[in-house]
Formats: structure tokens, C-alpha cells, sequence
């Protein structure tokens, strides 16, 4: 499994459509500062199904959509596609390609979809679960996370072991179904 090409429309910086490919191996992103770089890893991430602004270094979620410059007004919409490599089947999906999209209106409409499906954001997450990929995975090391990691209490070293380990997702279903 590896990731074929990102595709970001109206996200933050990338007011015109801009595809990244990548090859099987290490990319590296480098550009000037304010150049867009991060932008690139917070499209990764949202795409992902990343629900925290804060993670995405803005205020609220709105802050993703291209908010316009002098000379090119703001965007009502933002999107963002992650097509993936499944040759290998790690996605647990009938095909050998999938792509990932994610829409959020200005509106405040949001949108995901699975090869074009229309999906859940839950499908998403469950899709991307069990491949070490996805929300909440150390998949996505930011500035700072280290740190993290080092400060940890015992109880959330145990939940990095536990989302390593891939066991995080049957405790959070669990502890949905004892709430109900
Ligand atoms: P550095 O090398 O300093 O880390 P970088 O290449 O990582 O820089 P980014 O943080 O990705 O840069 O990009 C920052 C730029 O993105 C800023 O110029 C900021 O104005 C712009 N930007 C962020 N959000 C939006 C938005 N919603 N609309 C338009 N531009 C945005
Ligand atoms: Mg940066």
C-alpha cells in the first residue's frame, strides 16, 4: 500500500487545483517558508477525517477553506482527495485502488466519499483503521509530538501501544456500546 497522489481544491493555500504524485518510497516537500508545506501534511491529515482545528493550526474547521488574497477572492468550498495504492488488499476494500474525498461547504455542509460513494466519515475511519493509516494514528508526527510522547502518563502510553497494537479501535467500540 502507498499513497498515489494527494489533490487539493480550494484548501487552504491551494485555491487552484494542485495534484501531488507520489512514488513507493520517501518524498520530500520543500519550498520556501509560507510556501504551503504544512498545508500539504494538514490536507493529508483532513482528508483523513481529522476533526480537530487546532491539529490543522487554525481557529475553527472554516479556516481550511481558501480564504481568499488581494487579487483572488475567498472560496466557498474546500476538497481534497487521497487516491492510495490497495494492490496489496491492506484496505480491507474490493478494490485495488481507493480514493478518499472530503468537501466542507462555507455553509458548513461536509461531505466524504469512498471511489465517489458518498460515505460517512465512520466508513472512512473504519476503512483506514486497521492499515496504520487514519485519524488518531502516529501516522502524522507533528512539531511538538515528541514531547508528547515523552510526557506521557502510564494510561496514555498504554493508549499508544494500544492504537499501535490496533486494539484502540475494539475499546472505543466498546465504551460507545457500555454508554448506550
Ligand atoms: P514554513 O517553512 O514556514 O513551515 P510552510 O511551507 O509550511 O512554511 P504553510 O504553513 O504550509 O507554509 O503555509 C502558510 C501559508 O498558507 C500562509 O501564507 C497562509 O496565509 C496560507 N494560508 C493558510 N490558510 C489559508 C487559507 N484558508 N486561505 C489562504 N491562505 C491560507
Ligand atoms: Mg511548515
Amino acid at each position: 500500500m502507498h499513497l498515489k497522489t494527494l489533490t487539493l481544491r480550494g484548501f487552504k493555500s491551494f485555491a487552484s487545483a494542485t495534484t501531488l504524485s507520489f512514488e513507493p518510497g520517501v518524498t520530500c516537500v520543500v519550498g520556501p517558508n509560507g510556501s504551503g508545506k504544512s498545508n500539504v501534511v494538514d490536507a493529508l491529515a483532513w482528508v483523513m477525517g481529522e476533526q480537530g482545528a487546532k491539529t490543522l493550526r487554525g481557529g475553527k474547521m472554516e479556516d481550511v477553506i481558501f480564504a481568499g488574497t488581494s487579487g483572488r477572492p475567498p472560496l466557498g468550498r474546500a476538497e481534497v482527495s487521497l487516491t492510495i495504492d490497495n494492490a496489496d488488499g491492506a484496505l480491507p476494500i474490493e478494490y485495488s485502488e481507493v480514493t478518499i474525498t472530503r468537501t466542507l461547504f462555507r455553509s458548513g455542509g461536509s461531505e466524504y466519499a469512498i471511489n465517489g460513494s458518498s460515505c460517512r466519515l465512520l466508513d472512512i475511519q473504519d476503512l483506514l483503521s486497521d492499515s496504520g493509516l487514519g485519524r488518531e494514528m502516529h501516522v502524522i508526527v507533528g512539531q511538538g509530538q515528541l514531547d508528547q510522547v515523552l510526557r506521557a502518563t502510564p494510561e496514555e502510553r498504554r493508549g499508544f501501544i494500544e492504537e499501535a497494537a490496533g486494539v484502540l479501535k475494539h475499546r472505543k467500540r466498546k465504551e460507545k456500546a457500555l454508554r448506550k
